[in-house]
């Protein structure tokens, strides 16, 4: 496994520093079907979770329903225990970046709410995260999650065997930053993923299009813009994972676990 080292370096994350250099591993049949299942899984509770999303909702709720759903699915929890993480989920509210840690805090009208998530189905992963609004969010706030999301999906339509990781970090970069003068987070960045939550190569949001390991059929990686509406820096909090922004607007993220195909890039934590 790659170091999964935060910021601070001694510190284990579940997000991957921006810097590894080789390509992902080719997976076999078998183990891209599990790592469909498990994606799948993923997805029917990040749905579950969207619906609970609600002003008076804890944080702490919110993992136990990941939790109870994850496992109700079959599958096992690939968050909790991670380096010492204590939840299933990350729960990242308004200024909270990533790893947020789920507890007593409630959610309130006009937040903005990072729901970041991984299942285990035989020895494979599946690695995503969805930011909701609770309520009604200020236009703002609601640009800022398409744009997330955009950024996302721009990166995703790379995802074909020929292209190279340069080209999917590129079209995030450029799609974000078409629709505004938003800080792409740099210290935290997607990943190859497979018997491992974090592979190699590291996957960053913004790079130089041609550039980094190539992609071939049968690769996976997870592809994870975090867009600030402010600065582009992080802090670290004290509690040694809840990453913040430097400024303490608000931030998203947005991810979803890609296997590379001859074709369209299949997509394992997408549900319809
Ligand atoms: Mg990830």
């Amino acid at each position: 496994m790659m170091d999964t080292t935060s910021r601070a370096s001694t510190t284990p994350a579940l997000g991957v520093r921006e810097g590894a250099g080789s390509g992902a591993t080719v997976k076999s049949q078998r183990e891209l079907d599990f790592m469909w299942e498990a994606g799948q899984i993923v997805g029917l509770t990040h749905k579950v979770l969207r619906a609970a999303v609600g002003a008076g909702v804890t944080t702490g709720e919110l993992d136990a329903i990941a939790e109870r759903e994850i496992t109700a699915l079959g599958g096992k929890l690939a968050f909790k225990g991670y380096h010492g993480f204590p939840g299933t989920l990350c729960v990242s509210v308004n200024s909270e970046i990533v790893h947020g840690i789920p507890g007593s805090a409630v959610l309130k009208e006009g937040d903005v709410v990072g729901l970041d998530l991984g299942a285990i189905v035989g020895g494979l992963y599946g690695d995503a995260a969805i930011t909701v609004p609770v309520g009604v969010v200020s236009a703002e706030l609601t640009a800022l999650l398409e744009t997330g999301e955009a950024g996302l999906w721009a990166g995703i339509a790379e995802v074909r065997p020929g292209r190279r990781i340069g080209d999917v970090s590129a079209a995030i970069q450029a799609e974000v930053e078409r629709r505004g003068d938003y800080g792409i987070v740099r210290e935290y960045v997607g990943h190859g993923i497979g018997t491992q939550l974090h592979e190699e190569p590291s996957v960053p949001n913004f790079g130089i299009a041609g550039r980094g390991p190539l992609l071939r059929t049968g690769m996976a990686i997870a592809i994870e813009p975090m867009v600030n509406l402010g600065t582009h820096e992080t802090r670290l909090l004290d509690d040694d994972w809840t990453v913040v922004t430097a400024d303490g607007l608000p931030s998203v993220h947005f991810e979803h676990t890609i296997i590379v195909t001859d074709g369209d890039p299949l997509i394992t934590t997408k549900v319809d």
